[in-house]
């Protein structure tokens, strides 16, 4: 076990002791293990930019040491590192005294905390406020960039520091010059003297445009845009930083001869004027209930930024509170981070494993040591292909960074190299299917590599899977485990198998009782009466995604070889170039529907669904003509609270603005809907007294269409 997974396990459960429940000797010995650790991997983070672990992970042993001496005051030290911003400056850079310390923030890790925090400065600011007032706040993204230092002097860009260990800072000048969206001069309202502070960053799409570049020429990607843009920004010559083409948001003010705005909404207005870029998407609020909302959306909408943030900044928006409100050791006490669920964890790589996908793609995936990640325990992740473990230099036995961004599937980012230990074994692409024993092989310019017997089992299974699945057949009670099951137990070969399924064949089967074989008979009926477009992308024919089905039924009217007899074209016979005719289709997908079709087995398979009863032609509401149901949700503005029973919230929320409707988060009169699931809160009771219509997740689909 490493120095980081021992550290890991030495605080779990720590939080949940309660405070009389820990000796102060084993509070001594776990402080003694604990600061050495965090010592060591701030360096790595600040000073190297080669992070050893996730900034989860780091947080929590961060935290624990705070914990620890809160509990037991006489455990604190002053050279410990939660009294410390930052790290030391680079000895390469001239080193700058910060007219103002840049301070760290505190944290605040879920909603309680951010009430706890506001409630803290209402008590701090007691007497100074009115009866009944309420502090407004400025809730900020909290980019996930490095801090910088501008100090303008007549209105010139005159120096640019990092922030250092909050005191020092190093010189950047020549280097931030280089980011375009730092203006080299102001406009003329400028003070004399000001000092701006911000957040240097790199746009995620620079930042996958330069891995590409950079796996191209046969070298390792980096990690991620932070690390890669504080790396950039400290060790790179001025020149080549340009190259790296950076950016930048203000948030801030420091030192300054001239009068400031009184509030921090009219800073960033300010910023603004003076042809600084303010940070983005802030909002101010009367009290903490907004910023609550706030942080639940942006928690759920940060993937859709082209730049990453790891939580929300809140500030009380008056400067004199701020200033009453005054800083603790290292942090002020009038703002607060609200930290995202972690995204990132490091952990074990035990084994990569095969998976066979329905369309015969062997894909590698990570056996992961099972680590938390935002909530949820991931012990597999995907590996992309070989390439993409071998630009990385993924091994077997490494620790690993893994990413499980929203509802997409974990992947493993890259290793953490710093702690190989030398037993680490490097990954060897397989040469035969891991299910049939068959060659593998490699389509021209692909990544991949397929199995291509028609026979492999697990091909099979996926297929099933995917045709019953909930945006294909919707087939009730068909899911990975019965798919398995039903292959396995060779009740079903191929796809239409499925609708001559014998009952009394699947009463024999393990599990099965009369109820459970009703139910998925049911299920397996009433998927023939499907949409067309549903069947089309069941049926797993490569490139054909639920949009391409529904363009390519948009144009024909039936699966078969035969015009169907609504009148119309037949898929079945479509040509090349009447396929690549259609917007939207690319000739891949439509090589890929010819093949498909040209193919006499795939041909059967279409015909035996048709004698079975499956619906294989448009139905009147998949006409073109169609009226949709858009109507009903374009416009609209919908608030989400609650746990809906099958959607996760970021889901309903896509469908909706695919739909033209607007998601925002918190109740008011211009609320059309409010979609509540289970343990709705205040939204619902609001909701009620403004009599705005409430949804479950049924009625919102209904909506949908
Ligand atoms: P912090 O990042 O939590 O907060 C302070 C910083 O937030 C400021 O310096 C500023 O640069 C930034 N910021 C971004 N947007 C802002 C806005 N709108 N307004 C104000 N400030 C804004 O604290 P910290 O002490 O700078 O660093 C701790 C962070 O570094 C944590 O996220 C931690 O996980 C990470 N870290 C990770 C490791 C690791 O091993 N992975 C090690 C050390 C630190």
């Amino acid at each position: 076990m490493d120095l980081v997974s021992d550290a890991l396990d030495a605080i779990r459960g720590l939080e949940d002791t309660p405070a009389d429940g820990l000796a102060e000797a084993k509070a001594s010995e776990l402080t003694g293990k604990l600061r050495p650790i965090v010592r060591r991997l701030g360096h790595a983070y600040y000073v190297e930019n080669k992070p050893l672990l996730s900034d989860g992970q780091y947080d929590k042993l961060f935290r624990a040491l705070q914990v620890l001496e809160e509990r037991f005051p006489d455990l604190k030290t002053l050279d410990s590192p939660t009294h410390r911003v930052g790290g030391p400056p680079l000895e390469k850079f001239e080193k700058v005294q910060h007219p103002e310390p840049l301070l760290s923030l505190g944290n605040a890790f879920d909603s309680g905390e951010l009430r706890a925090w506001y409630e803290r400065v209402c008590r701090g600011l007691g007497d100074v406020l009115d009866d009944g007032e309420k502090p407004a706040l400025v809730a900020e993204l909290k980019i996930d960039g490095l801090a910088i230092a501008l100090r303008y002097e007549g209105g010139q860009l005159t120096l640019g520091a990092t922030r250092g260990n909050g005191i020092i800072g190093e010189n950047v000048t020549t280097h931030v010059r280089t980011v375009r969206s730092i203006p080299l001069k102001l406009s003329d309202e400028a003070p004399s003297y000001l000092e701006v502070r911000g957040e240097v960053y790199m746009r995620r799409s620079t930042f996958e445009e330069l891995n590409r570049k950079l796996v191209e020429v046969g070298e390792s990607p980096l990690a991620n845009p932070r690390n890669t843009a504080a790396g950039s920004l400290r060790q790179l010559d001025p020149a080549a930083v340009a190259g790296r083409k950076l950016d930048f948001w203000a948030y801030g003010i420091g030192k300054t001869d001239g009068a400031i705005p009184a509030t921090q909404t009219e800073v960033l207005a300010w910023l603004k004027e003076l042809g600084l870029p303010p940070s983005p998407n802030h909002a101010r609020f009367d009290d903490i209930e907004g910023v609550v909302d706030f942080c639940e959306t942006w928690t759920e909408k940060r993937g859709e930024l082209d730049f990453e943030i790891d939580g929300v900044v809140v500030k009380v928006d008056r400067k004199d509170y701020q200033a009453e409100l005054g800083s603790v050791a290292n942090a002020p006490r009038w703002a607060v981070a609200f930290k995202f669920p972690a995204q990132e964890a490091t952990t074990r790589l035990l084994d990569i494993e095969q998976n066979v996908g329905r369309t015969g793609v062997v894909k590698p995936i990570a056996i992961l040591e099972p680590v938390e990640v935002g909530g949820v325990t991931v012990s597999r992740a995907t590996l992309h292909n070989a390439e993409y473990i071998l630009a990385r230099d993924i091994r077997i036995g490494d620790r690993v960074t893994i990413k499980r961004a929203g509802d997409v599937i974990p992947q493993v980012v890259g290793p953490v190299v710093e702690t190989r230990v030398g037993t680490e074994t490097t990954y060897e692409e397989p040469t035969t299917c891991p299910d049939c024993g068959e060659p593998l092989v490699r389509l021209e310019g692909e990544a991949d590599i397929r199995c291509v017997s028609a026979t492999c089992p697990a091909q099979l299974k996926r297929l099933v899977e995917h045709f019953a699945s909930r945006n294909a057949m919707d087939i009730v009670g068909i899911g990975e485990k019965v798919a398995v099951q039903l292959v396995e137990e060779g009740l079903v070969g191929t796809i239409p198998d499925i609708y001559s399924l014998d009952r009394d064949a699947l009463l024999a089967l393990e599990g099965y009782k009369d109820k459970k074989v009703d139910n998925l008979m049911e299920g397996i009926e009433t998927s023939k009466g499907r949409p067309l477009r549903r069947l089309l992308f069941g049926l797993g024919i490569r490139f054909i995604g639920e949009t391409t089905a529904k363009l390519l039924v948009a144009e024909f009217a039936s699966l078969g070889v035969y015009a169907p007899p609504n009148g119309g074209k037949a898929l079945g016979k479509a040509t090349r170039e009447e396929l690549e005719a259609i917007h939207g289709i690319g000739p891949e997908t439509a090589e890929s529907v010819v093949s498909w079709f040209s193919n006499s087995e795939n041909r059967d398979i279409v015909e035996a669904l048709h004698k079975l009863g499956v619906n294989t032609v448009r139905l009147p509401e998949e006409e073109p003509s169609a009226p949709t149901t858009k109507s009903a949700i374009a416009g609209k503005t919908f608030v989400l609270t609650g746990t809906l029973p099958t959607l996760k919230r970021s889901d309903a929320r896509r469908m909706i603005e695919r739909a033209g409707g607007k998601v925002t988060g918190s109740v008011s009169k211009n609320t059309d809907y409010l979609v509540a699931g289970e343990a709705a809160g205040s939204k619902l009771d609001k909701a009620n007294e403004l009599a705005i219509p409430v949804l479950d997740e049924a009625a919102l689909l209904e909506l949908l269409g």
